[in-house]
């Protein structure tokens, strides 16, 4: 991503504001609407990465449909985004299910004992349904076994002995209690290498049932839009098993839609002077934005957004540790250099903050929650939401 950047808008938006601009996600979309243009899959927003639904309308010119986490991302689909609305979760719950029958096109259960229990009243209501499965190959180093549902005692997705198991037991003469598809989501940002493996070890393992079924679905965690992705080879992956099986293939990604997208715009609201420390000295800017409620990927994933106009540390001039203004004496967002001196009052911009940052922030602290802003194609900004006290308030 560039990281010169001075957008026109820089001082037309209150601070801190999540910015997102259309023409960047134009061009995330135009990348996924050929893959699906191409191969005839279909595409889907995985709504919990970026339910900035005031794009739903555009969005929905370009895929398919969205997927859900649960009701409320449902439901939400259902009011604003014209198109399929698909949804999975490790373990529905009674009251919530004849509203999820409603407003569902396709249903994905996590295991067989939901399975089981929900089958009925999807098929009945004439719902496609299928299961989450667990390939059990990892392509994710260790460190990041929080996002690998294939580690150790995962408990996302049905492994192939559960299902034989069920499938001893199903007396019916229906496959699997009457299920038309399988999904596996193992990815997590990476490229189409890893989902050629992977496809290699879901095919291993329960292609055999494929033709039993409709439809497979590869999850998400796709990195589509990034720069280097492999398009040909997500392609061929698509193309093969679509061929082979006669099954319709879906995709689910959620940052591939927003990459780079969005921005957050923060001011400096205090510097305190350089100190040495470790044989180091860099001094620390306080800004009126914070890692731990605004983006608190920074903190759990972790890593170093990316910061316009800036370098590393001490690859420019002047150095200083961004920091939250909150109690966490962690609250800190990463070191970066500028030609000069910061200043109180300046601002200053955080990239790639579209997603897994408005739909995770919180009020810690009473800390208000950035404004949403979006941009449009001439350059119009529009101030989409503004949150003041109730906001906090009314949660607790
Ligand atoms: C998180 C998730 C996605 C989207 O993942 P991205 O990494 O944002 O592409 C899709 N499907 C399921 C089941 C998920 O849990």
């Amino acid at each position: 991503m560039m990281d010169s950047y001075r957008p026109k808008w820089l001082n037309e938006v209150p601070t801190p504001s999540y910015v997102v601009e259309e023409q960047r996600l134009i061009h995330n979309l135009d990348i996924l609407k050929g893959v699906q243009d191409r191969t005839g899959c279909h595409i889907l927003l995985a709504q919990k990465a970026f339910s900035m639904f005031h794009f739903y309308p555009l969005i929905s010119k370009y895929l398919k449909g969205t997927t859900a986490s649960g009701l409320f991302e449902a439901k939400l689909a259902h009011e604003e985004f014209p198109g399929e609305n698909h949804i999975f979760s490790p373990a529905y719950q009674d009251k919530d299910f004849s509203e999820i029958l409603a407003i569902c096109d396709h249903i994905v259960f996590n295991s067989i004992n939901q399975l089981k229990k929900f089958a009925p009243l999807a098929k009945a209501a004439g719902r496609s349904y299928g299961l989450r499965i667990n390939p059990e190959h990892s392509t994710q180093p260790e460190e990041h076994a929080i996002y690998d549902p294939c580690f150790g005692d995962s408990r996302l997705g049905t492994k192939l002995s559960e299902l034989e198991q069920a499938l001893n037991e199903d007396p019916a003469d229906e496959f699997l209690y009457g299920i038309s598809g399988l999904h596996f989501h193992t990815l997590c940002e990476q490229g189409a290498e890893p989902l050629a493996e992977t496809l290699a070890a879901v095919e291993n393992r329960f292609g055999k049932y494929f033709d039993k079924l409709e439809w497979l679905n590869f999850g998400g965690g796709h990195h589509i839009s990034r720069d280097g992705y492999n398009i040909d080879l997500l392609e061929n992956c698509i193309k093969n098993i679509q061929k082979k099986y006669r099954l319709k293939v879906y995709i689910e990604p959620g940052e591939a839609v927003a990459l780079d997208a969005g921005f957050l715009v923060t001011t400096v609201l205090d510097i305190i002077e350089a100190t040495e420390q470790n044989g180091r000295k860099s001094a620390i800017a306080i800004l009126d934005t914070s890692a731990a409620c605004h983006m608190p990927d920074v903190l759990e994933m972790p890593y170093r957004p990316p910061l316009m106009n800036s370098g590393e540390a001490n690859e420019k001039a002047y150095t200083y540790t961004l920091a939250g203004p909150t109690c966490l004496a962690g609250d800190t967002i990463g070191i970066y250099s500028f030609d000069k001196p910061l200043a109180v009052g300046e601002r200053l911009i955080f990239g790639d903050m579209a997603i897994y940052s408005m739909v995770k922030n919180n009020t810690f602290n009473g800390m208000p929650l950035p404004t949403i802003c979006a941009v449009d194609s001439t350059g119009k900004v529009e101030l989409v939401r503004e949150f003041g006290y109730e906001d906090f308030k009314m949660r607790l």
